[in-house]
């Protein structure tokens, strides 16, 4: 065996120590408050109104920058913290959920999208946290959708066929995630039971210049519409990406175009000053 350290080996244990030392102050970040959520508004093209939110988790160790939620996730995942700290995401969530729709700053057709893991359908409580949430915060179950992309529901086990069946009970919504990317997206979308469909961003970057991806994504766009799925499409950048949207019959877009996730103090503000998009005014939605 060769034990002479070499560069790729250094890099692995670099890797590895930052990786233990993200891990460790992990397990303190919820005690020290170091989590919070932000909000990305998604907007119905058609007339412009704010459709819901996505929720988004953000860490920002102390005295530190955020940490990317691609780097640290996967962290919480393999640690099994994420039990802990998606229980702490689905309460906050609805509390702020809760304090928008009482003041009526979103429409009664709003809903906020929560992301979950597939660990928090192998181990965890998912569906009592949710049923907890939706008592203790007076929520339209139907005004929550949670978000579930392939991985967390390529186990297949009878306990996650079971929690989908139950969240399903419950009148909450079920939201595939990253749609189009995975390798069985088709199989699990015969199998289980979904509101909306989520188009990954991968598919709407070039639809303006590559027609495989136009194609694409038109196709998958109108299998929502046959299987009378919502469509969401994600990281709509440029007006040109919402012209073809547009063109294709897409309800329902976010993207940096739109606004970026926003901290949950700002939402209000945002609602507020929502205008629409161009051309569009907010009062053409009322009227139809
Ligand atoms: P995702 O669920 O696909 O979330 C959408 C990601 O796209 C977010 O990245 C969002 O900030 C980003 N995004 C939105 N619009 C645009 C755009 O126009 N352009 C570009 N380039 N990006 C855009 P973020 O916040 O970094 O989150 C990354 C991933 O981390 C999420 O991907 C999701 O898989 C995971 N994640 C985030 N929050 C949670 C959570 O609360 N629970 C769990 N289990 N996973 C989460
Ligand atoms: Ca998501
Ligand atoms: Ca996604």
């Amino acid at each position: 065996m060769n034990l002479i350290p070499t560069r790729t080996n250094l890099d692995k244990m670099a890797t590895s120590a930052t990786t233990i030392q993200l891990e460790a102050k992990l397990e303190q970040a919820l005690e020290r408050n170091e989590f919070r959520l932000e909000y990305q508004p998604q907007i119905d093209i058609d007339n412009g109104a704010v459709a819901g939110f996505e929720a988004l988790l953000r860490w920002q160790p102390k005295g530190a920058h955020d940490v990317s939620p691609w780097e640290f996730i996967p962290l919480l995942e393999s640690s099994g913290l994420i039990n802990r700290v998606g229980a702490w995401i689905i309460d906050t969530a609805c509390a702020h959920w809760r304090e928008w729709t009482e003041r009526r700053l979103v429409s009664p057709e709003a809903r906020l999208g929560i992301n979950v893991s597939a660990c928090q359908f192998a181990e965890g409580n998912l569906v009592q946290l949710l049923e907890e949430a939706l008592r203790k915060y007076n929520l339209d179950p139907a005004s929550i959708e949670i978000e579930l992309t392939e991985s967390a529901v390529m186990l297949d086990t009878h306990r996650t066929r079971k929690a989908l069946r139950q969240i399903r009970r419950l009148g909450i919504g079920l939201s595939m995630d990253d749609f189009g990317t995975g390798y069985a997206t088709m199989a699990y979308l015969r199998r289980f039971r979904f509101d909306t469909l989520k188009i990954d961003r991968s598919f709407i970057q070039r639809i303006r210049t590559k027609k495989k991806d136009l194609a694409i994504a038109m196709s998958m766009i109108q299998l929502a519409h046959i299987l009378e799925l919502r469509t969401v499409v994600e990281g709509v950048e440029t007006p040109e990406q919402l012209a073809s949207l547009r063109r294709m019959g897409c309800g329902v877009a976010q993207g940096h175009y739109f606004a970026r996730p926003l901290p949950a103090g700002d939402i209000p503000d945002f609602l507020r000053d929502w205008r629409g998009i161009d051309g569009i005014p907010l009062a053409l939605a009322a009227s139809r």
